[in-house]
């Protein structure tokens, strides 16, 4: 037996003893050590998420050893240190043949649509498994699959970052990791926006030289003053507020794209007469396919990306509750929680 935490309604968890799992030929049996919250599991705590419903396992972020392998699985070993890409795709529809099964028709995340890795053993298809290198610890690698969603998000606006000139508003965990992976994949100059202090100076320690606060400072001014004659290559939004967005559309330089990474609520009015005009590129990114979190794995290994200022918080699964309070009383300042297993 093993033990599991369910969500099993609007702020309520369960630990539950259940049968440790059985795997199939094709998957492994996963000791889980560690699980990050992501805001969709935020959203799934206080019964706000769409497309997500009680009794819930939550837990798409997760890190693990291998304790069993199916006899099919001849690419990785028992006691191999891994993180999980949580996606269930169909492999048949349209966008899973043009190789785009991050957008798949019949997409299930785990620990979304179904059961994730809040438990003491998980069993996952073990393809969906990613060595993590040595220096990268489970706390740490948990933040692979965000970093992924970033990786994601900055190729779906350039195709070459190399010395392109970026801005990213937000610096929440995404925007953070948005900014940081630019720099990264060899972006030139850097402008992170947000109206909490904390998160600016986070960005900063992040290595983001230039964190502005738009609570206090004009947006069109900021760019100006760093950006200069040189102007903005590529928008990143991450903050799902129509304001922030339309601000943008209003002040940067014409026909340049706009990756709408913050997931909004609602029908946002947005000033798409702008986006014509200025002949803008409005451009949707979800997940991550595996090139990206080949690329992230790579990106923490070499040490490019500082995961270590990213975490706020880290607390044992037991007191998971505790750790959703936390986040909601330090909104302005809580970046990744992560809960140990
Ligand atoms: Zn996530
Ligand atoms: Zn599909």
């Amino acid at each position: 037996m093993m033990k599991q935490i369910v969500l099993t309604a609007k702020e309520t968890f369960e630990m539950r003893e259940v049968p440790v799992p059985e795997i199939t030929s094709d998957q492994a049996l996963v000791r889980v050590k560690a699980v990050g919250i992501c805001g969709s599991d935020i959203h799934a705590y206080y019964g706000e998420h769409p497309f997500m419903s009680f009794p819930i396992v939550l837990g798409h972020e997760m890190a693990g050893e291998i304790v069993e392998l199916g006899d099919n699985v001849s690419d990785k070993k028992v006691g191999d240190r891994v993180v999980m890409r949580p996606q269930k795709v169909c492999g048949r529809c349209r966008p899973c043949r043009q190789g785009r099964y991050n957008i798949c028709e019949s997409l299930e995340v785990v620990g979304c649509q179904c059961m994730g890795g809040s438990s003491e053993y998980f069993a996952v298809d073990a393809e969906l498994l990613y060595r993590l290198p040595e220096n990268v610890d489970f706390i740490q690698g948990t933040v692979i699959e965000p970093l992924s969603v970033a990786v994601h998000a900055v190729k779906r606006g350039l195709n070459d970052p190399e010395g392109k000139n970026v801005l990213v508003l937000g610096a929440g965990t995404i925007g953070n990791l948005v900014a940081q992976s630019a720099k990264a994949l060899g972006a030139s100059k850097i402008m992170v926006t947000d109206f909490y202090d904390d998160k600016l100076e986070i960005a900063r320690e992040c290595g983001i030289d230039c964190a502005v606060n738009t609570g206090r400072e004009d947006l069109a001014d900021a760019i100006e003053k760093y950006f200069g004659s040189e102007g903005i290559d590529a928008v990143y939004e991450c903050t799902a507020n129509p304001k922030a967005l339309n601000q943008v559309l209003g002040c940067v330089g014409k026909g340049i794209p706009i990756v709408i990474v913050g997931v909004f609520a609602g029908l946002p009015g947005i000033n798409i007469a702008n986006v014509q005009d200025r002949e803008y590129s409005l451009i949707g990114t979800l997940m991550y396919v595996h090139e990206d979190y080949v690329e992230a794995i790579r990106l923490a290994d070499d040490g490019k990306i500082d995961i270590h200022t990213l975490i706020s918080r880290v607390f044992p699964i037991k007191d998971c509750k505790e750790a959703y309070e936390y986040i909601e009383a330090n909104k302005q300042k809580a970046q990744k929680v992560i809960l140990t297993v």
